[in-house]
């Protein structure tokens, strides 16, 4: 099943609402670290005319299954637009609505995700500790670490060789 192709001449002036669910897997993601779909995508638009646009609103979901950048393990994530609206210049005389919408739904699809990021199930990522966190990086600022023995200015000063007719002691 995939969405019905928008006649425009149908179309009452108000526009007119099409919803529903698609299963189908039209998304054409077959590589292998490719988003996964995972069914339904969920559709709650209205579609009308408006001098030579065609505008349509409303509200679009779909989830996948994403791979982690970081560790390659997969992570849920789910796209919603809403509102929803594209405003598209009018050509000819039907609106493939499923093109546009399985456009928009991948560019919302973010392009280095992380098990920590996932918006539905967010958990730790298992490449967590291959890396230390910035937090504990220790930042550059000239200074010696405080546990390094810092050398006794006074001692060095003994061990020199009196210099002078006049000794402090
Ligand atoms: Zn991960």
């Amino acid at each position: 099943m995939t969405l019905p192709l928008i006649q425009f001449s149908e179309l009452p002036p108000e526009g007119r609402n099409f919803s529903g669910e698609i299963r189908e897997d039209w998304f054409g993601l077959i590589g292998k670290y490719d988003p996964i779909f995972a069914p339904p995508l969920k559709y709650d638009v209205t579609v009308r005319l408006d001098d030579g646009d065609v505008i349509v609103e409303g509200a679009v979901s779909a989830s996948f299954q994403l791979q982690c950048s970081h560790c390659a393990a997969r992570l849920p994530w789910r796209v919603l637009l809403d509102p929803y609206f594209t405003c598209e210049a009018k050509e000819g005389g039907t609106l493939d609505l499923t093109a546009q919408l399985r456009e928009d739904i991948l560019l919302a699809l973010p392009g280095y995700p992380r098990c920590e990021e996932s918006n539905v199930e967010p958990h730790p990522c298992q490449k967590e500790g291959a890396f230390a966190p910035e937090s504990e990086f220790v930042p550059l600022t000239g200074e010696e670490p405080s546990d390094t023995p810092k050398p006794n200015v006074w001692e060095a000063l003994d061990r020199l060789p009196p210099s002078g007719s006049s000794p402090a002691r």
